[in-house]
C-alpha cells in the first residue's frame, strides 16, 4: 500500500527515468532541490545571455501570434523545479491591463518571467525596487518595459482631465512623456505610448544597480509595444 502511494506521488510529479522508480516522492524532491541548489545559488546569474533571453521572448511571442503555443514550463515537474529558487530569464515592467498578460503573450511558464505590472508601466520607486531585486538577486539578464496600444493610463494622461481617487497618481507619472510628443503628428495616444516606454526606461537607468549590470554586459534593457489587435510585440528601443 505504501509503495502504491509513493508510486502514485512519483507519477503525479511527471518525472520519469533518471532517478528510477524506487525513489519516494520526498526522496526525489530532496534530490532535485540539492541539484538545483548546487547549480544555481541565489546570487549567480542564470545561464542565458541578455540577447538569448530577448530572443526567447520574441520566439514565444511569435508562437502566440501564430496560435501555436507550446505552454512551456507549466508541468508538475517545473512546479517542483522552481519551488525553492527562482531564476527568471526576463523581468518585464508592463501595464496592469487585463489584455497584456506577459506569460501568455510570450508563451512562457512558471519561473520564467518576473512580472512587475502597474497601470501605465511606470517606474515608481516600488517598481524599481522589484526590478532591482529581480536583476541583482535573481540574476535576470533582460529587462523589458512593455507599453501597449490604446493604453487607458496613457489615454488619461493625454486627455488631462480631473480623475477620481488616486487615479491621478499614475497619470502624473506619464505626463512628462506626453509633453515630449505633444507637437508630433499622428495619433497622440499612440505617440505617447511609445514615448512613455522610452521615458520610463530613462528613469530606470538612473538606478546605479541596473546601469552597473548593463555596463558589465549582464543586463540588457529594451522597450516594446504590444499590439492589441494582432498580439505582436515590437521592440522599439
Ligand atoms: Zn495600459
Amino acid at each position: 500500500m505504501k509503495h502504491n502511494i509513493e508510486r502514485r506521488d512519483f507519477l503525479r510529479l511527471g518525472i520519469t527515468g533518471a532517478f528510477g522508480v524506487m525513489l519516494s516522492a520526498s526522496d526525489l524532491l530532496w534530490q532535485i532541490q540539492a541539484v538545483k541548489a548546487a547549480e544555481l545559488p541565489l546570487d549567480t546569474p542564470q545561464s542565458l545571455s541578455p540577447d538569448a533571453a530577448l530572443q526567447k521572448l520574441i520566439e514565444g511571442n511569435q508562437r502566440f501570434v501564430l496560435h501555436q503555443p507550446q505552454y512551456p514550463d507549466q508541468s508538475a515537474a517545473r512546479l517542483q523545479e522552481v519551488a525553492q529558487a527562482q531564476h527568471p530569464f526576463a523581468t518585464i515592467l508592463s501595464c496592469a491591463d487585463s489584455r497584456v498578460p506577459a506569460e501568455i503573450i510570450f508563451d512562457q511558464g512558471i519561473g520564467d518571467i518576473f512580472d512587475v505590472r502597474i497601470a501605465g508601466n511606470i517606474a515608481t520607486p516600488e517598481a524599481l525596487g522589484s526590478i532591482e531585486y529581480a536583476v541583482t538577486l535573481l540574476g535576470s539578464p533582460l529587462l523589458l518595459v512593455l507599453g501597449h496600444e490604446r493604453c487607458g493610463a496613457v489615454t488619461a494622461a493625454v486627455q488631462n482631465e480631473a480623475l477620481l481617487g488616486d487615479i491621478s497618481t499614475f497619470v502624473k507619472a506619464i505626463k512628462p512623456a506626453v509633453t515630449k510628443v505633444k507637437n508630433q503628428p499622428g495619433n497622440a495616444v499612440e505617440n505617447a505610448v511609445v514615448a512613455n516606454v522610452q521615458y520610463q526606461i530613462q528613469r530606470l537607468k538612473r538606478s546605479r544597480l541596473l546601469t552597473e549590470r548593463v555596463q558589465s554586459g549582464k543586463l540588457k534593457i529594451v522597450g516594446g509595444r504590444y499590439d492589441l489587435d494582432t498580439g505582436t510585440v515590437s521592440i522599439i528601443t
